[in-house]
C-alpha cells in the first residue's frame, strides 16, 4: 500500500499559484480571495486563518470578512458588495452558517465569475453538463488527487459515499464527467460494504470517524478520505479506519495531510485563474 501524499501535491500546486500571481502583479493586479466569516466558531477561524495565511504566502491578497451575528439578509448583502467589488476576484462564503441559512441560498449571490468554490449552484449545474466551472475546491482535490496518480478514470468502478452538496454530489459529477462508473451511496443505502467492495476508486465524504473498514475496501483500491473529524485529544481522523485498510488498499490518502492540503491549494489556484479571466469579464 502506498500514501498518496496530499502535502506533496499542494506543495506543487501551490508553487504554480505563486508563480501565476507573481504574473498577475507585474501586470498590476493583486490577485484577491475574500473569506466572508458569518460565525465566530474557533474551528472556523483556525481555519480561515490557515487559507490566508497560505494565501499571502504565494501572493495572493486574502480579505476576512467577518460579520457579526448576520442574518441572510446581511450575509447576502456582503457577497453582493464583494461581487461588485473588482478588486475581488474570489469569494468564499465559509460554513457553519447561522441556523436557518443554507449556503445553496446565500451562494446565490456570489458571481459566478467569483465562485472559486463552487457555492452558486450555477456551478453545480455547469458541472452537471459537463462545462468548464470551479467545483468546490474539496471534491476538485479528490479528483486532482487521482489524476496525479498512474490511474485510468475511464471506465472504472468509483463509488462516493456521501451526497452532500459540497462533496459528495461534485465529487460523483467530477468522477463521471471522467467517464468512471459512478455510484453514491448514504445513509439510506442497503449493503453499504457490499456496494464498496466494487470500487477500484472509494471516496469517503461521511463525516464519521473510522466508519470505512476493510471489509469495504476491495484488494488493490485506491481509497480517498474526505473525512475530518476531530478527537478527543486535539487530533484529527478520517472517516476510513486507516490501520486496517492500509492492509488491503493499493493507495490511500492519510488524515491529516491528504485531501485538505489540496483543497486549500486549489481555493489559491481558482482565485488566481479568476483574478485571470477578470481581464476578459467584469
Ligand atoms: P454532510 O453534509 O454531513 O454529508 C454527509 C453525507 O454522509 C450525507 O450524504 C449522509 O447521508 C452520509 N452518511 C451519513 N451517515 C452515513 C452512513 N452511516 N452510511 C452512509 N452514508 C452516511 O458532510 P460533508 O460536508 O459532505 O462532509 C463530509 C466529511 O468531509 C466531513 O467529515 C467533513 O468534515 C469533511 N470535509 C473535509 C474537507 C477537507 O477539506 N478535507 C472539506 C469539507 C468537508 P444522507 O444524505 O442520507 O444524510
Amino acid at each position: 500500500m502506498s500514501d498518496i501524499d496530499g502535502r506533496a501535491v499542494a506543495k506543487e500546486i501551490r508553487a504554480e499559484v505563486s508563480a501565476a500571481a507573481a504574473k498577475l502583479r507585474e501586470n498590476g493586479t493583486v490577485p484577491t480571495l475574500a473569506v466572508v466569516v458569518p460565525t465566530d466558531d474557533e474551528g472556523t477561524a483556525w481555519y480561515v486563518r490557515s487559507i490566508k495565511k497560505a494565501a499571502e504566502k504565494e501572493g495572493v491578497d486574502c480579505r476576512i470578512e467577518q460579520l457579526d451575528e448576520p442574518g441572510k439578509g446581511e450575509i447576502i448583502a456582503k457577497l453582493q458588495e464583494l461581487s461588485a467589488d473588482p478588486d475581488v476576484h474570489g469569494i468564499i462564503c465559509q460554513t457553519p452558517l447561522p441556523e436557518g441559512v443554507t449556503l445553496a441560498e446565500v451562494g446565490w449571490y456570489i458571481s459566478p465569475f467569483k465562485d472559486i468554490d463552487g457555492a452558486n449552484s450555477e456551478g453545480l449545474g455547469r458541472l452537471a453538463q459537463g462545462r468548464r466551472t470551479w467545483a468546490p475546491a474539496t471534491a476538485a482535490a479528490v479528483l486532482e488527487l487521482l489524476k496525479r496518480e498512474d490511474l485510468t478514470l475511464s471506465g472504472a468502478r468509483a463509488v462516493v459515499v456521501g451526497r452532500s452538496t459540497v462533496v459528495g454530489k461534485p465529487a460523483a459529477l467530477l468522477l463521471l464527467n471522467e467517464s468512471a462508473t459512478v455510484t453514491v451511496c448514504h445513509s439510506k443505502t442497503k449493503d453499504l460494504a457490499g456496494v464498496c467492495r466494487e470500487a477500484d476508486i472509494l471516496v469517503a465524504a461521511v463525516g464519521r470517524a473510522g466508519m470505512i473498514g476493510a471489509d469495504f475496501v476491495k484488494p488493490g483500491a485506491t481509497v480517498i478520505d474526505v473525512g475530518t473529524n476531530p478527537t478527543e485529544d486535539g487530533g484529527l481522523v478520517g472517516d476510513v479506519d486507516y490501520a486496517a485498510v492500509s492492509e488491503i488498499a493499493g493507495r490511500l490518502t492519510p488524515v491529516p495531510g491528504g485531501v485538505g492540503p489540496v483543497t486549500t491549494a486549489l481555493l489559491l489556484r481558482h482565485t488566481v485563474e479568476a483574478a485571470e479571466l477578470s481581464k476578459t469579464h467584469p
